[in-house]
């Protein structure tokens, strides 16, 4: 298939509204007043997202989560997406076909459709950056940088899932049985980002910010935005049964699951006062919610456990 039969044959029967079927040089995404459209872009590339022998379903969907967790963060609803491929000679027909099929899958979860794109040629691995677009009320993003002294830091799911997943692709020695192993690799595989929660934060969060590089990271970013110290309990951290019996309940363990990264949770913190509203929220979108600290006056990011500070030498994942 040359570049005209992929796009009509693959892609099109993906686009949503304003994408004029992908038969024009732009799309159109339609004003809604008294809303923000947010944006945002990631890529993922074979060999450090996901690997060559993934099923392209769910590096597709892989592609498009990533995303969504940072609109999810943000407080805005998913609207829809732009999708650009840099395609090794590898890549087939098949290959594609199911690549769209699990774009399709997630565009019915997340009430997203596909707004355009662009797809070339790559002598290098394969790689994949979607753009996302969603809608926020006016002056709604929840920012990193609202978070005061008394506030306190909660965070969704389990954290280290994604980096034990990781582990085991590359072969770290373990005892899991084959449902532990599996939901591991499937955390990994397959981002969970809270989409549906993701914008009642609006209301109730002071700031917040994706899971993606790895916890303590990321929570360094609203650290340094904010102006403020957080501080967190080590054995408050959600950690899966899986994880906890692949790693231990080891300092070290705790540290490793705090920075590993690719967890697509959100971080975020709210008043003292909104802890039941925050409850209530968790409960209504069956999103695992969990209170791990709390913002303090100072800087950076302390993990504590049982009034030890436990030493992070690297918060989290780093590109170069
Ligand atoms: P241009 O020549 O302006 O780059 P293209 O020929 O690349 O335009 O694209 C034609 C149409 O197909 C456009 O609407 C573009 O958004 C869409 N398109 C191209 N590649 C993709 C893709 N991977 N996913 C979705 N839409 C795509
Ligand atoms: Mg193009």
């Amino acid at each position: 298939m040359d570049e005209f039969q992929i796009i009509k044959t693959i892609f099109a029967p993906l686009a949503g509204e304003g994408a004029f079927g992908l038969t024009d040089d732009a799309a159109i995404i339609r004003a809604r007043p008294g809303f923000d459209l947010v944006v945002t872009t990631d890529a993922i590339a074979e060999g450090t997202d996901f690997f060559a022998f993934d099923p392209s379903g769910s590096v597709a969907q892989k592609a498009l989560r990533v995303n969504l967790s940072d609109l999810a963060a943000k407080g805005a609803v998913p609207h829809a997406y732009l999708l650009s491929l840099a395609l090794p000679p590898s890549i087939n027909a098949d290959w594609l076909t199911a690549f769209a099929a699990g774009l399709a899958q997630d565009q019915t979860e997340f009430a997203i459709t596909l707004l355009g794109g662009d797809t070339g040629r790559t002598e290098g691995p394969l790689a994949i950056s979607v753009t996302a677009f969603g809608f926020v009320q006016h002056g709604g993003m929840v920012r990193r940088s609202g978070a005061r002294a008394g506030d306190d830091v909660y965070v969704t799911g389990t954290i280290g899932d994604s980096g034990g997943g990781l582990a085991i692709y590359k072969r770290e020695k373990h005892t899991l049985d084959e449902p532990q192993r599996d939901a591991l690799l499937a955390r990994y595989r397959m981002p969970q980002p809270p989409v549906r929660f993701g914008p009642a934060l609006r209301d109730l969060a002071s700031a917040a910010a994706d899971v993606s590089d790895g916890l303590i990271a990321d929570l360094g970013h609203i650290a340094d935005a904010s102006a403020v110290q957080l501080v967190l309990d080590a054995d408050l951290v959600p950690r899966s049964d899986a994880l906890r019996a692949f790693w231990g309940e080891e300092d070290a363990a705790i540290v490793r699951a705090t920075t590993a990264g690719d967890d697509y949770q959100i971080v975020f913190t709210a008043a003292p006062n909104r802890h039941a509203e925050v409850m209530k929220a968790a409960n209504y979108y069956r999103t695992q919610v969990t209170r791990i600290g709390r913002v303090e006056a100072g800087t950076g990011v302390e993990l504590t456990r049982q009034g030890r500070a436990l030493p992070v030498l690297r918060p989290g994942y780093q590109h170069f």
